[in-house]
């Protein structure tokens, strides 16, 4: 049993003449919690839960934490996400509709992230929200599902937060036989954790986070992402949150679906002919989703941008 859905796989029209290439679509947007994060944390769950673990403590007021709580209700067992003030009340109420505790705590995610940590006993699993192995193995589903419908990209775009997505695709691609795949890794420019790391030559972290993708709000990639990028062909995008946001609108227009800023980041050079894209014939992107938005707020997004 799996706790996350096999997604559509969609030709896209709009975007692929925007692109001038054929663009599939893997629609992540679809999975029940709202986005790919189901894949890896509901894996994830599932081992813990064989293992023997009776409860799932998160610190994320954001998809994991919703991915988590629903996990947890598909297992039976009790969930408790401990998230700072600065949650907002929907992302709060989406936890709690999924029968999870919610616990608001601190001023910052850190402050939420240790109060969580200390709540974490023997029979307990903590779900981080992408820096775990199990969560890379679970996201390559998303590339087992594109090869089982005998599909093979010659690139795949992603949105870059921690960097799980990014672990988890390339575990697919190879265990695919596609680990030559170049990946194009997209970030806001105010959320740009992945492209400085990769500039620098080091892991470096933001002071702060400035973009309306707060999905991708890692201020710090995992030590696995950063490796990757020195092993494999993973080429880092950023984009403006203006181009993010304007993606997400003509996105909701092309395709009937809406999705977080941070998905919208991934579609964005796609929609803009970004060079980064020259030459490349069958583009796969991972309509990664997100359920921290409303129509409202891409509406306040577009006004503001
Ligand atoms: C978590 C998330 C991301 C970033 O994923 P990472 O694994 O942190 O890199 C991108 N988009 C959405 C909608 C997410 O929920």
């Amino acid at each position: 049993m799996s706790l996350h859905i096999q997604t559509p796989l969609l030709t896209s029209l709009p975007l692929g003449l925007a692109a001038g290439a054929t663009v599939l679509l893997k629609l992540d947007a679809m999975q029940p919690p709202g986005s790919f994060k189901i894949r890896g944390i509901g894996y994830a769950c599932e081992e813990h839960a064989r293992n023997g673990k009776q409860r799932f403590i998160s610190s994320s007021g954001g998809n994991a934490g919703i991915a988590v709580a629903y996990a947890a209700r598909q297992l039976g067992l009790p969930a408790v996400v401990v998230v700072p003030q600065t949650t907002t009340q929907r992302a709060r109420d989406l936890i709690a509709m999924e029968g999870a505790e919610v616990i608001v705590h601190g001023a910052t995610w850190q402050e939420a992230n240790g109060m969580a940590l200390s709540l974490v006993g023997e029979t307990d699993a903590f779900i981080h929200p992408f820096d775990d192995p199990l969560l890379w193995t679970g996201h390559a589903t998303i590339i087992d599902e594109v090869v089982a419908a005998g599909e093979q990209p010659d690139a795949v775009v992603l949105s870059v937060g921690g960097g799980g997505l990014l672990c988890g695709v390339h575990e697919g691609l190879r265990r695919n036989g596609l680990g030559h795949v170049p990946v194009i890794a997209v970030e806001t420019e105010g959320a740009a954790s992945f492209a400085q790391s990769v500039k620098a030559g080091r892991r470096i972290e933001l002071d702060a986070i400035r973009s309306v993708a707060t999905s991708l709000g890692a201020k710090q990639v995992s030590e696995q992402a950063f490796k990757l990028a020195q092993t494999a062909d993973i080429r880092p995008v950023t984009v403006t949150d203006r181009a993010a946001i304007t993606a997400c609108k003509r996105f909701l227009d092309d395709h009937r679906v809406l999705v977080e800023p941070a998905c919208g980041a991934s579609l964005a050079p796609v929609y803009d002919r970004a060079s980064a894209l020259d030459g490349f014939r069958k583009i796969l992107v991972v309509v990664c989703g997100g359920v921290g938005v409303t129509l409202e707020q891409l509406e306040h997004y577009l006004a503001a941008s």
